[in-house]
């Protein structure tokens, strides 16, 4: 996975190769118009090793330019696969912006351990409540204030790593660009912010084949809006109980309720488009790698949504210790791709590609 090669050496052969390619496009120029990295790599006439970082991480892997590219491999001495190239940065990239932390093997068992451990002790306290007599209450379950407690320690630590990950990103990648003289923002301005609620680059896209496609388009509104309505579930939940003094569990038509219903199936619609695409995308785009990086956040999605959805079913169709597993499951859930996210995921593209999309709609490119 990580320290394949050094993103940040001038030598390193595989970043030298990824200067070469770019160079070879910013002189081709075919691909304007394609996304946003093509107006930026045109945009000078010297590629850097620190320009092709902020391309690659610009890149929303359409894989258009390989499919309009005269100089892929195979058909050329060229040797163009820019996909690909700006794939494994990326990957490379969110390692460097947590520190690599998941490198090595013994970092790696450090974190297992470290997640693993949260868990069966939940399970070790929890597991008798779910036999709690009496009508269902999520807190016999896990009491209110310890839940409350574990969840914003959960939501500091996960907000906490996506801010480092931006920070450095900015210091070691985006003030790296004009020769050093760039000052990135710090919070992206409204034109981006409107472009990424609309998916503005979305559309018409070689994925996961070789034709254009809305697929992406579709799934990716899914889960983003579908993550958005859960959280607003979650928010809307606190305001009921702890500001209108109003006990959970709610009624079916409480806008808690409809809102989590919404956001867990679009949740659960949008991930399974999403592991179909990559499956599908595995099979017909072989000049792509595919590795967990790639769709474990999608996974770790859909278990979370399913589990949930699972949840609110059981309390109008099951036993109340049906109930209380459902939930006991998707709280493991929740706290396993919390904590793993930033580590085993693409979770950094949210902060990494929107303040690069920050800095090209805000570089007036001559
Ligand atoms: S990807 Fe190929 S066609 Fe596109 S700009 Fe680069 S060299 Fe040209």
């Amino acid at each position: 996975m990580s320290g394949e090669f050094n993103i940040f050496s001038d030598k390193d052969k595989f970043m030298e190769d990824a200067v070469r390619q770019f160079t070879i496009c910013n002189s081709c120029r075919y691909c304007e118009g394609y996304c946003p990295v093509w107006p930026e790599v045109h945009s000078g006439n010297i590629v850097t090793r620190n320009d092709v970082l902020y391309y690659s991480n610009l890149c929303y892997d359409h894989r258009d330019c390989y499919y309009a590219c005269p100089y892929v491999p195979g058909t050329h001495e060229f040797n163009i696969n820019i996909p690909e190239v700006t794939r494994k940065i990326r990957r490379e990239t969110y390692e460097e912006l947590t520190y690599n932390v998941s490198g090595s093997p013994l970092k790696k068992t450090a974190i297992s351990l470290a997640l693993v451990v949260p868990v069966i002790l939940g399970w070790f306290f929890a597991f008798n409540n779910i036999y709690s007599p009496g009508p269902v209450s999520f807190y016999k379950l896990v009491p209110k204030y310890p839940l409350i407690a574990v969840s914003s320690l959960l939501s500091v630590y996960l907000v906490s790593m996506l801010a480092v990950a931006g920070i450095r990103y900015r210091k070691l990648i985006l003030n790296g660009l004009d020769n050093g003289n760039a000052t990135a923002a710090v919070l992206p301005g409204v034109t981006t912010l409107l472009g990424v609620l609309a998916h503005k680059w979305f559309r018409n896209i070689h994925y996961p084949g070789g034709k254009e496609s809305n697929i992406r388009l579709g799934f990716h509104l899914m889960i983003f809006y579908g993550f958005l309505m859960a959280l607003l579930s979650t928010t809307l939940g606190f305001i009921y109980e702890d500001l209108l003094g109003i006990p959970s569990p709610f009624p079916f038509y409480s806008p808690v309720v409809i809102a989590g219903i919404t956001g867990g199936s679009m949740l659960t619609v949008g991930s399974l488009l999403g592991l179909a695409a990559r499956l599908s995308s595995r099979r017909t785009q072989g000049f792509m790698t595919v590795e967990s990086f790639d769709f474990l956040l999608i996974l770790e999605f859909l278990v979370v949504a399913l589990t949930g959805l699972l949840t609110l079913l059981f309390r109008y169709t099951a036993g109340t210790e049906y109930v209380y597993l459902a939930l006991l499951i998707h709280y493991s859930a929740i706290y396993t791709m919390y904590i793993t996210a930033p580590f085993s995921t693409n979770i950094l593209h949210v902060v990494v590609r929107l303040m690069s999309l920050n800095r090209f709609d805000n570089h007036n490119i001559p």
